[in-house]
């Protein structure tokens, strides 16, 4: 084993959930307006993108308080590298998201209960904090889509693993995974 499961942590959104998929589907669908995932060159949309406010901060409510019924995807490979990662240790998530149980409710139907059991999840409610929890959880490493909290990661001693974003692509020099078999190979042959 290269590095043991328990020691990796991960964020959600961009990470384990495929938060762009949804957010370019319900603009579309809803709102009638195109974005492309390569328009996404921030990490706050409303940076880069000329479109109304209100929607975007419509659809992210939706995605924060009814991630299910908004469709809310996994990343292709999350569900079974994290059910094979559960057969180790706990599977710890922490998230900005303010609110912990829509999320958790989303989780609990994504990973199945078996696997959820196993599940530490924190939500923090900010996105300047994770530092201190990934310690207190006692992770080593941690994969994040925002370069920022990455950087503040490394400058903590944690080793941050950047899940590759258009939003964060250019921005940092740290170690990138481009999807969830490279986690699975963080760990094992
Ligand atoms: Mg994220």
């Amino acid at each position: 084993m290269k590095i043991h499961p328990k020691l990796i942590g991960f964020d959600i959104d961009g990470v384990v959930a495929d938060t762009m998929e949804a957010f370019i589907r319900l603009a579309a669908e809803d709102y009638g307006v195109s974005v492309l995932p390569e328009d996404i060159t921030r990490f706050q949309v409303e940076k880069c993108l000329d479109v109304d406010l209100n929607m975007i901060n419509e659809i992210f409510d939706r995605l924060l308080f009814e991630p299910e019924k908004s469709g809310l995807m996994p990343m292709d490979y999350a569900p079974a590298v994290l059910e094979e990662f559960s057969r180790y240790g706990p599977l710890t998530f922490i998230t900005a998201r303010p609110h912990r149980d829509p999320i958790a409710a989303w989780l609990k139907a994504t990973l199945g209960h078996e696997v959820f059991k196993k599940v530490r999840l924190v939500a923090t409610g900010e996105h300047d904090g994770k530092v201190d929890y990934v310690r207190e959880m006692d992770l080593q490493y941690f994969v994040d889509d925002r370069a920022q909290t990455c950087r503040q990661l490394a400058d903590a001693g944690i080793s941050p693993i950047v899940f590759h974003q258009p939003w964060n692509a250019g921005r940092h020099e740290l170690q990138i995974v481009d999807n969830w078999l490279s986690i699975r190979e963080l760990c094992f042959i």
